[in-house]
């Protein structure tokens, strides 16, 4: 073995919080980083919306506040320029590290790839090619930062990847957006299997499953625990098919307009949701953004609207590029069709814009259907104000959403899967909750080396 001290992980976020996982695996010649996402503050959240993020000084200002993993050679060094208390630790960052470092994008979700902008641009990044698709679809509608797509590099399934004695495949897992992988990475002392977030109820996670064969026997695996950290312990997630199921009777028992939250990252779950309005002789109604997204990603039936309705400037120039598709285009409805026969649509209310609701025919049997999509719960900063708006027009909720995350009992069988000899349980509330026979659950702490292979079992 050319390398006597070992491989080592350490855990650089996902630390007792929902998301923000970052695991560094190091040996003398090379690193690989899983996921590079912005950190979730199990604290109070100083950069929550309404604090601006300053111009040219976001990851410093995050570095100091203990939001984002202090990784030396990882950032571009123009990005580290900070002045003040702490500053110094901040600059010592930009220091070069010789072995190759290449980060791995387990899903497009901002706690999995919002740091990514930062990084030094001859730092290497692997994504699923879905997930590439997904983050140019994003950045053409204006949904998330400009030339993320253009860093990354696609890693096909299966594919066998080397960084000097670190070799690294991916799977495909399911979860709730296109081009999720779980991973394995070889090192010479042992194998490492990280989930990324995952289920095994969409599909009937026949893509997990293939991944839990291929990591089975691992040394370790790096599990998230997302649905441990509720109390109660909460059911085993619905399946799409009952998700249809909910919202075709949702619609079919109101004769007014509906309306619905559903997120524009899960394409899969969108299109689910046009065919279920179609079923109940309703067109969806998507704002410019959404539309630009979906078309983009190839679904079929997207339905935006035309200039006739107020949207903001950013959403009206999504829509109009929604529209012009050559392939898979968007057909647009003006507002007066709406007004004109209400109970035949289903709009998706715009997060942003909570006003616009003013121009809509709501009666009395309207009603919110939440499919996921923001606000997504009490712990948004917007559902405290989104609740008094669906109160002020006497808007009832129809609960159809579906958690992205294994629940409980798949949790523990993905453990069980890949038998691993030590499981490091992250990104929830509550991972020590993670227990299965014959695993040993490791809670890490921020940046501590935790060995691969444990000494005396070499
Ligand atoms: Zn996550």
């Amino acid at each position: 073995m050319d390398d006597p001290t070992g491989t080592s992980i350490e855990i650089h976020g996902g630390v007792r919080v929902i998301g923000g996982t970052k695991v560094l695996i190091s040996t003398a010649r090379a690193r690989v980083l899983l996921d590079i996402g912005e950190d979730i503050p199990g604290e109070a959240d100083l950069l929550r919306e309404s604090t601006r993020v300053r111009e040219g000084h976001g990851l410093a200002d995050r570095l100091r506040l203990g939001a984002a993993p202090r990784i030396a050679g990882l950032f571009a060094p123009e990005e580290l320029r900070a002045v003040g208390p702490g500053a110094q630790d901040v600059q010592a960052l930009a220091a070069e590290d010789p072995r190759p470092l290449v980060v791995i994008l387990s899903h497009a979700h901002i706690d999995h790839d919002g740091l990514l902008a930062h990084l030094r641009p001859e730092v290497r990044v692997l994504a699923h090619p879905e997930t590439i698709a997904l983050h140019r679809a994003l950045e053409e509608a204006g949904a998330t930062t400009p030339g993320t797509a253009a860093r990354l590099t696609p890693i096909e399934e299966g594919e066998d990847v080397a960084v000097a004695d670190l070799a690294v495949t991916v799977h495909r897992v399911d979860h709730d957006v296109r081009g999720a992988i779980g991973t394995i990475v070889r090192a010479p002392d042992g194998a490492l299997a990280y989930t990324g977030d995952v289920n095994l109820h969409r599909e009937d996670g026949v893509h997990t499953r293939a991944f839990l064969e291929a990591a089975r026997g691992a040394d370790v695996l790096v599990c998230e625990t997302t649905m441990l950290s509720f109390d109660p312990p909460p059911l085993e997630p619905r399946s799409e098919e009952v998700i249809a199921r909910v919202v075709t009777e949702a619609l079919a028992g109101s004769e007014d307009l509906m309306l619905l939250s559903a997120y524009e990252r899960d394409v899969d779950r969108a299109a689910l949701l046009v065919r279920a309005a179609a079923d109940a002789r309703r067109t969806l109604v998507w704002p410019g953004r959404h539309a630009a997204v979906l078309t983009a990603m190839g679904i079929g039936g997207v339905v935006t609207w035309d200039g006739t309705r107020p949207q903001s400037g950013s959403q009206r120039r999504a829509g109009e590029l929604a529209a012009g598709r050559e392939r898979s285009a968007a057909r647009t409805v003006g507002i007066d069709e709406v007004l004109e026969s209400p109970d035949r649509f289903l709009v998706q209310i715009d997060p942003e814009d909570f006003t616009s609701l003013l121009d809509l025919p709501l009666g009395p049997t309207s009603a919110w259907i939440h499919s996921q999509g923001e606000p997504l719960g009490p712990f948004m900063r917007d559902w405290d104000v989104w609740q008094d708006w669906l109160e002020r027009f006497g808007l009832a909720t129809v609960p159809a959403g579906s958690s992205g995350h294994a629940g409980p009992l798949a949790l523990r069988e993905i453990v069980e899967r890949i038998a691993p000899a030590r499981v490091i349980a992250l990104h929830g509330f509550h991972p020590e909750r993670l227990e299965v026979d014959g695993v040993r659950t490791v809670l890490p702490e921020i940046g501590v080396p935790i060995p691969l292979r444990e000494v005396g079992t070499r």
